[in-house]
């Protein structure tokens, strides 16, 4: 990727014009700030803020989040100060390049802990102005795309990191579009066999496939067309390191009932379930497979009716019916209303992480708990932007960490109702309490009256963060009690 400044400010030009001035500001000053400066590349260093600032604005992202863009390694790599930056334009944008640039201080005992150090602050940082997180992942995204010039050591470095923090963050937003990039850059320099052999298994099947698929459109297409449903139909192909994950353990790609898919975008909520009985009466469902995300949508407000039929040579094709509307939402995340909401957009957007995502919940709830920046990062890595399996305790849908236990679950509910856990019975069943839930469980957690303190062992058993340092926590309690 490589862009010149009058492509830039071009495509500014076309979405804001009225900002042109202070962007084009930004720009000089960055690129005076960096003269001299080259990436191991060997090209001037001004390439990749511009890269970024190019990347945010594709998003259509704010004036303030673009200079925060073209500014964001200044303070780091220059002698700039946040003072300067406040000064120069606006303490918005000297607020946002703060949020993303590292800690310098040197008393760090090791590299780790200013790594976790670096992440605490970003995750703070996010809290307060969610556009931290986007210019982070652009940051990345430059970052993964010019990785080739490093080292070796530090390509499965930052590919690993990416893989770990910055990838599932891209999700936790719902930037899917993002998450994709970041995760398939990564995959090849993590594993570049596997990159090319799953690349490989992709493009024979989806050609082998090819004739099927096409023909589906094509009926879709007529069926909707006579009922006067205003559409679009697209393909829509796994991304490669997805499907590695689904099929390195033998599986087939034939046997995904979500290889294929095929989107289907109409107008209104209404309308997604019409086209659904639509679909249903041209092709027979797969059992088991029909998803309702626009009544329950995912914790990233991923929306969507998902069912895979059976088309012609009964290939398994999942259709997926949604409305524009969703579908942006669905793969864009929370940069999709810098569109949907123009200036208003920022406060919708923190908006939506505080009251949607319950984000600055959890983060406050976690900073309370950990103590120092390695839990307080591994358990954000766990328990707000990990993979989530949703249970029912009682009436109501949870999300928890996958891989939660009751006693994960108790803990994740706050030290009392764990230190207070006796039992628990999942789908009916008095089940141990080292049972891992599984997507769709109902849970029932019996409680004894009083605290009884963790027992002996559930530290081992537990898998969260959150969980065990509660448990470490309870323990010492019940020990210095008893003393
Ligand atoms: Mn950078």
């Amino acid at each position: 990727m490589q862009v010149t400044f009058e492509e830039f400010i071009n495509l500014v030009k076309a979405y804001n014009p009225d900002e042109v001035e202070i962007i084009t500001k930004a720009y000089r000053f960055a690129e005076e700030c960096h003269k001299g400066q080259h990436r191991e590349s060997g090209e001037p260093y001004i390439i990749h803020p511009l890269a970024v600032a190019w990347i945010l604005a594709n998003m259509h992202a704010d004036r303030d989040t673009v200079c925060a863009g073209l500014l964001h390694d200044v303070v780091e790599d220059c002698d700039v100060t946040l003072e300067q930056i406040s000064r120069e334009f606006n303490p918005k944008i000297a607020e946002l390049v703060d949020g993303v640039t590292n800690l310098t201080q040197v008393d760090f005992k090791s590299k780790t802990e200013r790594d976790y150090a670096n992440k605490n602050k970003i995750i703070l940082g996010i809290s307060k102005d969610a556009r931290i997180v986007v210019i982070k992942l652009a940051d990345r995204l430059h970052n993964l795309l010019t990785l080739q010039y490093k080292s070796q050591e530090k390509r499965i470095k930052k590919a690993a990191e990416t893989m770990q923090f910055y990838a599932p963050l891209a999700r936790y937003i719902g930037a899917e579009v993002l998450r994709r990039k970041l995760e398939d850059l990564s995959f090849k320099f993590l594993n570049p066999e596997g990159y090319v052999e799953t690349s490989k298994i992709i493009s024979d099947y989806s050609n082998q496939t090819q004739l099927s698929t096409n023909q589906m459109m094509i009926d879709i297409h007529r069926l909707l067309e006579d009922e006067k449903v205003p559409h679009t139909l697209k393909l829509r192909i796994k991304s490669v390191y997805s499907v590695y994950q689904r099929i390195k353990d033998g599986g087939k790609i034939e046997n995904l009932h979500d290889f294929l898919a095929i989107k289907l975008l109409v107008e209104s909520k209404k309308e997604c379930y019409n086209a659904l009985g639509l679909v249903h009466s041209l092709y027979p469902p797969m059992p088991k497979t029909f998803k309702d995300y626009i009544s329950q949508p995912k914790p990233n407000m991923y929306s969507s009716i998902h069912t895979t039929v059976f088309g012609p040579e009964l290939v398994a094709v999942q259709m997926q019916i949604r409305t524009h509307e969703m579908e942006k939402i669905n793969l864009q995340g929370l940069t999709a209303y810098w569109d949907l909401f123009q200036g208003k957009a920022v406060d919708v957007m923190q908006e939506i992480l505080r009251d949607k995502y319950h984000f600055i919940q959890s983060v406050k709830e976690l900073s309370r708990i950990m103590k120092n920046s390695q839990d307080f990062v591994q358990g954000f890595e766990q328990n707000v932007i990990g993979d989530k399996v949703a249970i029912y305790d009682g009436e109501h849908q949870v999300f928890v960490s996958a891989g939660s236990t009751a006693i994960d679950y108790a803990y994740s509910r706050g030290q009392e109702i764990g230190d207070r856990l006796d039992s628990v019975f999942v789908n009916g069943q008095q089940v141990d309490v080292s049972t891992v839930f599984e997507q769709g469980d109902r849970v029932h957690l019996i409680l004894s009256e009083y605290p009884h303190g963790p027992l002996p062992g559930w530290e081992h058993i537990s898998t969260t963060v959150q969980a065990q340092v509660s448990i470490r926590r309870g323990m010492r309690k019940k020990y210095a009690i008893h003393q």
